[in-house]
């Protein structure tokens, strides 16, 4: 990839379509590491989150659960598209997304750094262990056994991590409740 993709001009971080997530409750270090990291992606890119605090999701080990201190998913669109955020990262787009997250994270909050969880690296669930949760990244340590490790790897090289304000608190969510926490809820009921 060639240097001009990091120019740092892509689009913030977005609240998703149809979707409602607690971004509040989510640590404004991860919050602003993720919208920054978004603005480094390549031209044709936007980052949107899918999920941030839901005290109902998944089981109750969930990091979407620590409230004030959630996990995010976020997904990657390319020319209007959906990019699928979980399974192999076919498109590379996930872990460049991850690596700028982390450079943002060092850049800003590197007392954090340490904590910083990249779904990239573990299983979607105790079902899917082998399924990288590709959109997810959290606080609560760096783990698992999927490789290449974002840590490892490190920040992309030659990016001007650090530079872009972030508001906080963020935004409220646009617009009413929500296809999407039906939808979930539905499938609770199931
Ligand atoms: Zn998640």
């Amino acid at each position: 990839m060639t240097e001009k993709q990091y120019t740092g001009t892509a689009p913030p971080l977005k609240h998703g379509a149809g979707k409602n997530p607690d971004v509040r409750n989510v640590a404004r270090g991860l919050v602003e590491a993720a919208t920054a990291a978004a603005t480094h992606m390549p031209e044709g890119c936007t980052v949107v989150i899918d999920e941030g605090y839901n005290p109902r999701h998944g089981t109750i080990h969930s990091q979407h659960r620590v409230k004030g201190r959630a996990a995010l998913d976020l997904c990657v669109v390319r020319d209007n598209k959906r990019v699928r955020n979980r399974g192999e990262d076919k498109t590379g787009l996930y872990t460049l997304l991850h690596r700028h997250i982390l450079g943002e994270m060092t850049a800003r909050y590197p007392e954090l750094v340490p904590h910083l969880g990249h779904g990239c690296n573990f299983g979607t669930s105790s079902r899917h262990p082998e399924e990288p949760d590709l959109m997810h990244v959290d606080l609560g340590g760096d783990r698992g056994h999927i490789k290449p490790m974002i840590s490892e790897l490190g920040p992309v090289p030659n990016v001007e991590y650090g530079k872009l304000r972030v508001e906080w608190p963020p935004p409220e969510p646009k617009g009413p409740p929500r296809a999407w926490t039906e939808k979930m809820e539905r499938r609770k009921r199931r």
